[in-house]
This record gives structure tokens, sequence and C-alpha cells, in this order.
């Protein structure tokens, strides 16, 4: 099977190229690194490489990702969140190959009190979670055999994110101001790309995706906890591991006391009870993804202080 993957450098590609490479023949496209270089933003260019490859499934890891930034250039993210991926189906659906897109919890209001349902009404606060609507929206109605997996709060060893940022900046500040009113569940980069291989190994045919295809919850399971939450148990594995660099001291903060450009769901809690049950597989707990990404940063690493993917919404010492 030919498979093409965009967005292969990002948190989640970086995963999903090392997971979907025994599934079949594997191209991947960023605009950096060991890929086929391509600026996504360039659908004519987009276009011509569909054509060239004729894949047998296409997954897409790409997204404009910088939620403050994308308040201020809604067209830039509108071409990678809502364009691409409808240009993306009208090629599955004319050419009957599969389409894997990831989408987010950022659809949601986060006025919930108990975790978001694939049905719960959709009420995005800001640019980038209507983009990403938007493009969820053009891949259902192409009529195109598809998977949207919306997940939450992805972290990494690679890439930009929250973990990294903090774990960078409480290894140079005395203290941490960390948000502790916005609840969810961290999701780890590389147990959501071996769900979704795992999910694809259970779609053998044009007959199980017509089944089983459609929007999917797939984030961390567990109890639910803030980015405080999150922050503390990983500095705490941190400590654990033996860094002997003294690490901040952690001091939770409400959002109203780190004002950002988007607004961010008070809560993002997604219920992965759907996918669960389709694909008969196990949603591992948020603390456990955690063990094992920890796992990875060994010898610790002096993370500089990041910033740039969907969430830098709690940070501190600014
Ligand atoms: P990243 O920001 O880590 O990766 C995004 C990828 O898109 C990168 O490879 C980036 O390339 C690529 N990209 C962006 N613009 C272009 C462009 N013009 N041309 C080529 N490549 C481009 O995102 P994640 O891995 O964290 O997210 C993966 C998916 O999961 C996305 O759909 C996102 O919306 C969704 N999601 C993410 C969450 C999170 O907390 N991060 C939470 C919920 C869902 P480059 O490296 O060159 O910038």
């Amino acid at each position: 099977m030919r498979i093409l993957l965009l967005g292969a450098s990002g948190q989640l590609g970086h995963e999903l190229t090392r997971c979907l490479a025994p599934l079949g023949e594997l191209t991947t496209v960023a605009r950096s690194g060991h890929h086929r270089a391509l600026d996504l933003s360039r659908l004519d260019l987009v276009e011509q490489l569909l054509g060239a490859l004729d894949p047998e499934l296409i997954v897409n890891a790409a997204a404009y990702t910088a939620v403050d930034r994308a308040e201020d250039e809604p067209e830039a993210c509108s071409v990678l969140n809502s364009e691409l991926p409808a240009r993306l189906a009208a090629r599955a659906a004319a050419s009957g190959c599969p389409l894997v897109h990831y989408s987010t919890d950022y659809v949601f209001d986060g006025s919930a009190t108990v975790p978001y349902t694939e049905e719960s009404p959709t009420a995005p606060l800001g640019v980038y979670g209507r983009s990403k609507f938007e493009g969820e929206q053009h891949i259902r109605r192409s009529g195109c055999t598809h998977l949207i997996l919306r997940s939450s709060w992805v972290y990494s060893t690679h890439g930009h994110n929250f973990l990294k940022t903090i774990l960078g900046l409480a290894q140079a500040k005395p203290e941490l101001r960390v948000v502790d009113d916005q609840i969810g569940t961290p999701t780890w980069a590389r147990a959501l790309a071996q769900l979704s291989a795992a999910a694809l190994a259970r779609l053998p045919d044009r007959a199980a995706w017509q089944q089983r295809g459609g929007t999917y919850h797939v984030s961390a399971g567990g109890e639910p906890t803030s980015w405080f939450g999150f922050a503390d148990a990983f500095v705490a594995l941190a400590r654990e591991r033996g860094l002997d660099r003294p690490l901040a001291r952690l001091r939770p903060i409400r959002t109203a006391d780190y004002p950002t450009r988007a607004r961010r769901p008070a809560y993002s809690v997604l219920d992965n009870g759907r996918f669960e049950r389709a694909f008969g597989l196990r949603v591992p707990p948020w603390r456990r993804q955690l063990r094992w990404c920890m796992e990875d940063f060994v010898p610790m690493p002096g993370t500089a202080g990041g910033a740039g993917a969907q969430r830098t919404a709690a940070a501190g010492g600014r």
C-alpha cells in the first residue's frame, strides 16, 4: 500500500513516520528534515504530488498549530487547516483512497462539565479552532472514506510543546506560574500515533472502512488534570529521574492571570469510548503515557523554552 504522510516533522508526524512504516510503502512530506520537501500552503504543488504519487492512503498530520498567532494570521491558518484538508478529501473521494486527518478539542468551547463525545455541539472559541472545524466539515462533506481523530493537549520529546517549554524554564527560574483552571488529559504523540496505526491495521478493506470510518475522539485516558497538575507530574518525574539541577517551584494561577491572544477552552476532556469500542483498543491513562515519555529524557535535555505548539497556554516567570 502506498501511504502518503503529510507533516512528518511535527510532534505527531515524527511518531507516525515510525508507526506507519510497517503498514506499507511510506512517503513522508515536510518542510524540513529527511523528508520530501514541500510547502503545503502551495495547494497547486500538493495537487501535483497527489497526482504523481497516487497514494492508496493519505495521512494528514500537518496543521497550522500556533493558536495565538492564528488570531493575527487567519488566512495562513485557514490554508493549512481548512483548504488543505478540503483538497486532500477531494482527491481521496475521487480516487477512492481513505484519508486520516487529525483535529482538536478546540472545536469545543470548553463550557461542558462531562467529557465531550463526537456528537457534542461544537463552538470553537478562536481562529484556530474554527479553521480545524472547517477542515473537518470539508472532509465529511466530500464523501471520502475517512478517519477524523480529535485529540487534545499533545506533547512529545520532539518538537515544541508545553512539556519541553516548562522543563526548560524550570531549569532556569526559581518559580513558575502555571494555569490551574483549564482541565484536560495530556496526550503523548507516540501513543496517539500507535493508536492510529493500530486502528488502521483493523481496517483491512473497503468494507471495514465503510463500516468504521468517521469521527473519533482519541486523547489520553485517566482522571483529567490541569496544566498545573500535568506540569507538577512531569517535574516530579524529572526529579525522580535524577536531574541534578534545581527545578523551579510551581505556583498554580488562574487563566485570568495569564492572558493570551486566543481564548482557550476551560474544559477539554474528550470521551474516547467510541474509538475504543469501534477498534477494540484501550487508550492508556495520561500518567502512564507521561511516564513512558519521560523515559526518553535520559539524560534530561537542556530544553530551550520553545514556544509555538498548539499549547503554550500555561507558563510562568514572565
Ligand atoms: P506540530 O505543530 O508539531 O506539527 C505540524 C506539522 O505541520 C509540522 O510538521 C509542520 O512543519 C507542518 N506544517 C505546518 N505548516 C506547513 C507548511 N506550510 N508546509 C509544510 N508543512 C507545514 O503539530 P502536532 O503534531 O502537535 O499536531 C498534529 C495534529 O494534531 C494537528 O492536526 C493538530 O491540529 C492536532 N492537535 C494538536 C494538539 C496539540 O496540542 N499540539 C492537540 C489536539 C490536536 P514545520 O515543522 O516545518 O513547521
